[in-house]
């Protein structure tokens, strides 16, 4: 049996990889073993803030003998190595929201969706760091430490599913689960060069997330190739009596319908493009893009879009707000960490947040707790929630023409370490494409795009109407193919 090449991702897809799990040449304890070795190399990147190194060997060997006794009696997962971000909980194993507040806290049961990718057999690797509770964007707000950006390291992976994007980038797992509330999935992914996905509101279920924006929040898919993003979304969505917002819309067999047929009519928005702040080259390269598609007789066409000014001020108001109120659980008696330093009970919760609490979690708390009361609700909480509407009311109207929309998935790439630390307000600002898709509740993918002069990543990403998927992942594997990775 040949031993899987160091250093390389050998295998960029899980379909590979079945392969050659039924032709022998290599086994799920093999696998792990690849995976394990790679996340000890890459180490240095602070992805990882736990490996299930025994429970994932133990795990391969049960399904290699499952599969040689009955190679039809395994799951579709076989063979699906898969990390996930320390905000979704796996039962009985530690999960701390890159937070101290939530320091030695145990999962008391699993998420929906971790528990159907285990039901189907995938081997979850370990637990990977993030920003706190998923505020951020850089994955530097971790009570775990920065993550590293593995093409560069003096950069900032994204955030807040940073390390997720890195254990794909780097080879320690085939794919990793992320959250999506402003980005979290998408941004990471372009800024590592992967794959990033991110379902309708209400696709995939909710329970065993921790919550920061419960009407925002979804779990994505970080991979390299869109037929795992199809197939771990099959597994994963769907009704759960857990969580009342998950859609009973059908989910569909979405691996078997990547194929795109026709021409699709795609829209941009000019005010995306005119964006001071988008970089030169990344504008460049999705303009080009656009053209490419154009010649193969899809039609791109050039839409308004006034609402731009008000996507960021709008998503920081509701999820703020949101924000302060998921996180009043963490009070240093229900849950987590609680103050040494307490004499009474109102400090009980105090400095139990006032310690536990890292400083960004702590400005958004503030912002929410502030725009929620009862003196400034009208002003900011239920306009953005007007404004909210509208936007959502601007996509339907959108998608009632054309199939998708087009933007960059960042204005510019991986930030230097440090560099947003001191200035959230730049950091807020560079989730200007992002955001959309979760204001609006829409499914969107970042596919990668190209590399920079500076040497990193950058994507483009393509947004749908809320539940159109299979025609999303369908037509982003095409361009994958055809324009993408031909480039
Ligand atoms: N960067 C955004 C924020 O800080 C997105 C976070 C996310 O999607 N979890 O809120």
């Amino acid at each position: 049996m040949p031993a899987l090449k160091e250093n390389t991702i050998v295998y960029t897809c899980h379909s590979n990889i079945i392969s050659a799990l039924n032709k022998g040449t290599t086994s799920c304890k093999e696998l792990v073993t690849h995976y394990l070795k790679q996340i000890e190399e890459q180490q240095h990147l602070n992805a990882f803030v736990e490996v299930y190194t025994d429970e994932a060997l133990a795990k391969a060997s049960e399904l290699d003998k499952k599969y040689a006794s009955d190679p039809t009696s395994v799951g579709k997962l076989f063979g699906m190595v898969t990390a996930v971000k320390d905000v979704i909980c796996y039962k009985d194993h530690e999960i701390n929201a890159a937070s101290k507040i939530l320091s030695n806290f145990k999962s008391l049961y699993s998420a929906t969706a971790v528990e159907r990718l285990v039901n189907e057999d995938a081997i979850i690797i370990g637990r990977v760091n993030c920003d706190e509770f998923g505020m951020g964007s850089t994955n530097e707000h971790s009570a775990h430490g920065p993550t590293l950006n593995g093409t560069n390291p003096e950069h900032v992976p994204g955030g807040s599913s940073g390390a997720s994007a890195v254990a794909v980038q780097t080879g320690c797992c085939l794919t990793a689960l992320g959250t999506d509330t402003g980005g979290s999935v998408r941004q990471p992914a372009a800024f590592c060069g992967v794959i990033g996905f991110k379902p309708s509101y209400g696709r995939i279920s909710r329970h065993g997330l921790i919550a920061y924006a419960s009407s925002f929040e979804q779990i994505g898919v970080l991979a390299t190739s869109v037929e795992d993003i199809a197939l771990m979304l099959e597994v994963m969505a769907g009704v759960d009596d857990h969580d009342s917002t998950v859609s009973t819309e059908a989910v569909e067999a979405y691996s078997n319908t990547l194929s795109f047929e026709g021409k699709a009519k795609i829209a941009y928005f000019e005010e995306a493009f005119k964006n001071d702040r988008l970089d030169s080259e990344i504008k460049q390269e999705s303009i080009d893009l656009v053209e490419k598609w154009k010649i193969e007789g899809h039609q791109v066409e050039a839409v308004d879009f006034d609402l731009m000014d008000y996507l960021i001020p709008t998503y920081y108001v509701l999820t703020t707000a949101e924000a302060s109120s998921n996180l009043s659980r963490y009070d240093g008696v229900r849950f987590g960490q609680r103050s040494e330093a307490a004499q009474n009970f109102e400090e009980v919760y105090s400095k139990s947040r006032s310690e536990g609490f890292g400083k960004e979690v702590k400005q958004r708390i503030m912002l929410g707790t502030y725009v929620l009361s009862a003196g400034y609700y009208d002003e900011y909480y239920g306009k953005a929630q007007k404004i909210r509407g509208a936007i959502k009311q601007r996509f339907e109207t959108l998608f009632e023409t054309y199939d998708f929309v087009v933007m960059p998935t960042t204005p510019t790439t991986a930030f230097r370490l440090g560099q947003q630390v001191n200035d959230p307000v730049a950091m807020y600002l560079s989730d200007i494409y992002t955001v959309p898709a979760n204001l609006a509740g829409l499914p969107a993918i970042t596919l990668p795009l190209a590399v920079h002069s500076n040497g990193l990543p950058y994507g483009i990403q393509l947004m749908a109407k809320p539940f159109d998927e299979s025609r999303l992942l369908a037509f982003s594997q095409k361009t994958i193919t055809e324009f993408v990775t031909n480039n």
